[in-house]
């Protein structure tokens, strides 16, 4: 077998070695089905309990309240983007308020544009995204039909330390690149949504956590594929869903109940190898200079860049010698991005730190 390497890639990124192996163990026949999950019906028994162990994963690992449905719904996070005003705030009479940190806050806002009228409540444009707003600093409007965020905002690396407060209002939350990476509090929020392929299986679906009252008052006439309220009566299952997908969200999710316990060792084990780098960068004396603001920092992409753009070359062939990729930034914020989630080995972040430290010590003037 070809040897694996540490693949810091943003997504589709690095999934469980065990999840993997069992996949790939039991490919050609699940056990009891003698099928494959490429060639079994998604009405089958089989699949059937495949997708409900992986709600019931996902309700154990979040205590997500009864009164939320579970959703795996295809289109990735950027049909959401859509999907969500689509539902919620077409027919609503008001107008949603945008907090925009990065890339994917601005994407979302433009596809919300397409079905309602928006606000923006807080914009980071100023520094360049390098940091998430204080409570204060929100420009709310009490009466909006929900606020928008996004956790955890991939290319720069910045996230939301807790969400941000918003009283009544519906919080709707693009966590993508931050899903499981700890536990979150699912009753403060309307709608909590994560394409896969960052932190929980491989593209291709998407898990949507939503209140039931917010399905309940979504628009009636959308056409079934994007509504809210016929994928839950259908409990996900109105056309063929992703059944590859929803099946590796649950070996994703049995891994972390076996090998890791919950998300609080979750998000313990995520902070020392999120702190591993950062401590390399703030030991540099600017050699490195990390892009957010210490108190935004991202446990899952830390982005740094180099004094001179002529080290970057240097800098990824020295670390892809020792196994570690995809470690190249986006163009946006420049330099370097590395991608360490939930199954990112510890391993693979020591390495990654070894070698930052000596590439520094070499080439500091
Ligand atoms: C990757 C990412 C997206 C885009 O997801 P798609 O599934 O490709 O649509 C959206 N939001 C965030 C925060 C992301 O990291």
């Amino acid at each position: 077998m070809e040897k694996r390497v540490y693949n810091f890639s943003p997504g589709p990124a690095v999934l469980p070695l065990p999840a993997l192996q069992e996949a790939q163990r039991d490919l050609l026949a699940l056990p009891g089905a003698g099928m494959s999950i490429l060639e079994i019906s998604h009405r089958s028994s089989t699949f059937g309990k495949i997708i409900e162990a992986a709600e019931a994963n996902l309700r154990k690992l979040l205590s997500i309240p009864e009164d939320y449905h579970v959703l795996f719904l295809q289109g990735g996070a950027q049909l959401q983007f859509a999907m969500a005003p689509m539902n919620i705030l077409r027919n609503s009479g008001k107008t949603a308020d945008y907090i925009i940190c990065g890339t994917w806050g601005n994407t979302a806002i433009k596809q919300a544009k397409t079905q309602g009228p928006i606000r923006v409540a807080w914009d980071g444009k100023e520094t360049n995204y390098n940091r998430m707003p204080s409570n204060s600093e929100l420009d709310l409007n009490p009466d909006a039909a929900y606020v928008h965020f996004t956790s955890n905002e991939t290319i720069q690396g910045i996230q939301f330390q807790t969400e941000p407060a918003v009283g009544i209002i519906p919080l709707l939350c693009d966590a993508s690149s931050d899903f499981l990476h700890k536990k979150v509090p699912v009753e403060k929020y309307g709608i909590l949504y994560a394409c896969a392929q960052k932190n929980l299986g491989p593209a291709g679906v998407t898990v949507v956590i939503i209140r039931k009252d917010l399905v309940e008052r979504s628009c009636e006439d959308l056409p079934s594929m994007l509504s809210y309220r016929v994928m839950a009566e259908s409990k996900s299952l109105y056309n063929t869903p992703p059944c590859f997908g929803v099946y590796m969200v649950k070996l994703v999710t049995d891994w972390i109940m076996s090998e890791v316990g919950d998300l609080d060792k979750m998000y313990e084990r995520n902070k020392k190898k999120a702190q591993l780098l950062y401590d390399v960068i703030d030991a540099s004396e600017g050699f490195y200079d990390g892009h957010a603001e210490r108190a935004s920092r991202s446990v899952m992409n830390v982005t740094f860049r180099l004094p001179d753009p002529e080290l970057e070359k240097p800098f990824l062939a020295e670390a892809a010698e020792r196994g570690l990729m995809e470690l190249k930034g986006h163009r946006s914020v420049g330099g370097f991005r590395a991608s360490i989630y939930n199954a990112m080995p510890v391993e693979g972040v020591e390495l990654l730190a070894e070698v930052m430290k000596s590439f520094c010590k070499k080439n500091r003037k």
